[in-house]
Formats: structure tokens, sequence, C-alpha cells
């Protein structure tokens, strides 16, 4: 054997299942391959000047590489069992949030400390939302911000780099099942090792979905969550956001009683491209240093669509509709809610004429040529609903970005012990399908360490 354990993929399951490894049983081979670069490598080239999009790059340095998905994202680690993931269905949910303050203590200690912690607990604005038929759902919210989450990586990585061997710009291409473990291929070698631990994030969900094909390992997919990027000025928000941080609000729709919410809320932040599987859509961050914030804040509102039988592939409908807006607008699109709503397209002088200036350079276009009827009601339904708690939120001004898309990797068959049907091959974070979040994803990766420490 070449290694004791090898772990796929060097995103925040990965890193933390390292971490805990080396930490419990410190004389283990550990190896950790990640297809992306090393950390300090990692730079996507849109400089908003001479590359203003996406220019598909082999290995995104937004999604992949040291820290994977996470690496740029705003650091906003969400302490709850209410979003984020389905983890506590399998370890339970006091051992759940253990773990999530388990990797916050180690955010502190390598780097994080004096970052905020928000909370939720006994908030005035839950009165208001339900007064106004919204929904606010508990958290406490860590935000690192995308420069302390940054260092946090840095200082992780010098800490871990002694102690774990790291293949960096290796991607696996199989995982073979042996009499007594396990043989990667990355780049026409084979490794051996005795236990595997797959966290390959959504970036690796196709990979993740052949190789359990392969294996025989069970797979169901049924979900996807689509929508736009609202990009408003940070004043409309700030009494929520000064002391949530970040609120998560469910609204149900009147019209068809669909849920829609708001999801990953970037207090003067900006909104980014990302690019999943050759497919360009819309995320958001921001940076803890005020130096570096933005006069606006963005967030995403998402509906969730479950698709039923003969229906399998809710992930290709979502990218299907991404493509759309690809197609129309070379990328992501953009268009003011007041164009929305008078059903006209937005145009570049409409947009430059615009009271607030959008932080991401998208193609002014039509939202309402690329997202179904149904989801572009519901999201126009809950911008009402949210300019009753957040006055400004409908205004015309407020721009969308189209289109978001969150993937859900296939739910992978494992036990609760996170291992497969094969005895030492272990599938977490959101490569899983049952984390969708850095503290859920962390959190596997500690959870797994310790499982495979304990044997
Ligand atoms: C812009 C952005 C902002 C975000 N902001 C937040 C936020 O504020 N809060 C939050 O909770 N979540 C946020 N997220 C989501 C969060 O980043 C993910 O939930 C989290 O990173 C999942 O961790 P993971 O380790 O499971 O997977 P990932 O972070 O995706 O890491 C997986 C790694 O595996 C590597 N990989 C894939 N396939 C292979 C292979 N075959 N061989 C080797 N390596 C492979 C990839 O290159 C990647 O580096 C954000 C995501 C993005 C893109």
């Amino acid at each position: 054997m070449d290694y004791d354990v090898i772990v796929i993929g060097a995103g925040p399951g990965g890193v933390f299942t390292a971490y805990e490894l080396t930490k419990l049983r410190p004389e283990l081979r550990v190896a950790v391959f990640e297809g992306g670069h090393a950390l300090r490598d990692r730079k996507c080239p849109i400089d908003g000047d001479k590359i203003k999009s996406c220019i598909g790059c082999r290995s995104c340095s937004i999604m992949s590489g040291f820290g994977g998905a996470g690496a740029f994202s705003d650091g906003k680690y969400n302490i709850t069992n209410d979003f984020g993931g389905t983890l506590y269905e399998y370890i339970g949910k006091k051992q759940a949030l253990e773990l999530m303050h388990y990797v916050d203590s180690l955010n502190m200690q390598f780097g994080g400390a004096g970052t905020k912690l928000y909370s939720t607990a006994g908030t005035k604005f839950k009165k208001l939302c339900i007064q106004n038929d919204l929904h606010l759902l508990d958290a406490s919210v860590r935000h690192l911000g995308t420069d302390i989450n940054y260092v946090v990586l840095e200082n992780l990585y010098a800490h871990l780099r002694t102690r774990v061997d790291f293949f960096f710009d290796s991607p696996v291409e199989t995982v073979a099942v042996l009499e007594d473990g396990y043989e990667i291929r990355s780049g026409g070698t084979a490794y051996r090792c005795r236990q595997c631990v797959i966290s390959v994030g959504r970036s690796g969900s196709k990979w993740m979905e052949r190789t359990c094909r392969e294996i025989g390992i069970e797979t169901k997919s049924n979900r996807v969550d689509l929508g736009v990027r609202v990009e408003l000025p940070a004043e409309v928000f700030s009494h929520l956001t000064d002391e949530l941080y970040e609120s998560k609000i469910v609204y149900r729709t009147e019209k068809y009683g669909d849920l829609v919410r708001t999801f990953c809320m970037n207090p003067k932040g900006a909104v980014v491209n990302e690019n999943t599987n050759g497919i360009v859509t819309v995320n958001g961050h921001s940076f803890e240093d005020p130096a570096r914030q933005t006069e606006n804040t963005n967030f995403a509102l998402l509906v969730a669509k479950h698709f039923s039988e003969p229906f399998k592939d809710s992930n290709g409908y979502g990218e299907s509709i991404a493509r759309l807006s690809n197609m129309l607008g070379g990328g992501v699109m953009v268009q003011r809610f007041g164009d929305l709503i008078r059903g006209q397209r937005s145009t570049p002088k409409r947009i430059e004429e615009s009271f607030t200036t959008p932080t991401l350079g998208a193609t002014p276009g039509d939202l309402s040529l690329v997202l179904p009827k149904r989801i572009l009601d519901g999201i126009i339904e809950m911008i009402y609903a949210l300019d009753k708690i957040a006055p400004g939120t409908a205004n015309d001004d407020t721009l969308l970005y189209g289109v978001e898309v969150k993937f859900y990797n296939m739910e992978v068959a494992v036990d609760e012990h996170l291992e497969t049907r094969c005895p030492g091959l272990y599938v977490i974070g959101d490569g899983s399908g049952i984390t969708h979040s850095l503290s859920h994803a962390s959190a596997s990766g500690v959870f797994v360490a310790r499982e495979i420490a304990r044997k």
C-alpha cells in the first residue's frame, strides 16, 4: 500500500478530513489528490477590464484547488441543521451541530479569531417576517469574509503540508476496488490505499456519478434550485444584515404554493460568475475588510424544483436553463426589476442609467426568455413580499442576474458512518449530495476522519 488513506478533493470536506486524521493518528500515511491548483496558484482571469467574463479555464480557479469551491467564497459558516445539508439525518442533530462548532473553533485557531458570529436567537426580525408571511430560519453565522477565509486556508495548508502528501493539478481518473483496499489512478500513475475518502464537491459531480456507476454504488437525484441573484443598494437590507449578516427567509407563493427562499446573502459584496462543468451561472461573495466592500448587497432567490418519475436528470434540467441564459447573454444576464415587470429587455443604456451600479459585468437582457414562468412568478411575488420588510427591494433599479442554479449532486448511498457499500470507501461533502455548505461539508470531513481513526 502506498498510503493508509487517500482523500480525493481538497475542498473543506477533504481538508478537514486530512486535518482531523493527522491530529488523531499522526502515524498514518495520508495523501490528498486535488484536480485544481495549489492555493497560491488559484487565480480567476476575469479582471473586469481585459477579461470581463468567463473564458472557461481547464481548471476553474473559483471552483477547484486547495480550499475547493469555498476558497474565494464569502466564508459564511452557517451553524445550523435548518439548511446547508442533511448531514444530521445520518449522524444525528446533536453530533452534527457539535462538529460544526468544532470546525468553527478550528477556523478561529487558524486565523479567524476576531471575526463576528451572528445569530438569529432573540431577533426582532422573526416577528417582523411572520407578520408579513415570511419565515426566518434559525442559525448562527460565522462570517469569515473572503479575505480571512483565504488566510485560514493558507494557515491550514502550512500546518498540513508536512503531515500529508498533496498532489495538486492531479485529477483522479478512476477508483478501483481491490481485495484489501483501493487503487486510484491519476496522471497515468496508480496509487494504492487501504481506505479512501471521496470529497469532490459540486465540480466533481459528473465524475462522482460515473465512479458510482462503475463501482456499483446506488445514487438518486431529483432536485435542482433555480432562480436569480438580486443586487440592491446595501442600505435596503442594512437593518437585517447589520444584526444577522445573513437572513434565510422562506416565502410560500400565493399563486402556486411554491417555496421561494433567500440564499447566500452578501452584504456590501460583489456578484461573481460560477462555472460548473462549462456552464456559467452566478454567485456572490463579500470581504470582511471594509476597504474591499462595495455599496451593494446581493443574495439569491431560489425555487426548489423536485421531479417525479419518470424524469431523473434534475441537474440536466437546471443546466439546460443555464445554457439558455448563456446562449442569449453569452454568459450571465442582468435585468432591472422594473424592466422585467414592464415586459421589456434591459439594454446597456438602461443599466447604465440605473441608480444601482452592477458589480458584475453581465449582458443586459430579458430573464423572462430564460426562466420558466412559474419560477419567475414566484420570484416576483417574493420580491414584493420582501419589499414589506425591506422597502426598496421592489424598486425599478433592483438588479436581477440570471440564472442562479443550485445543482444538487445526486445523493450517494452511504450508511450512518458515511461509508458506501464498499468497506473503507467513504463519500462526504457536497459530492455526496448530503451537504451543500461549508460548515456541513467540513463537519462531514471531521466525522469521517474520526470514524477512520476509531477503526
Ligand atoms: C462563489 C461561491 C461562494 C460560496 N459561498 C458559500 C458560503 O458563503 N457559505 C457556504 O456555506 N457555502 C458557500 N459556497 C458553497 C461551498 O463552497 C461548498 O458547499 C463547499 O465548498 C463544499 O465543500 P466540499 O469539500 O464538499 O467540495 P468543494 O469545495 O467543491 O471541493 C471539492 C474539490 O474536489 C476537487 N475535485 C473534483 N473532482 C476531482 C477529481 N476527480 N480528482 C481530484 N480532485 C477533484 C475539486 O477541484 C475541488 O477542489 C459557495 C460556493 C461558491 C462557488
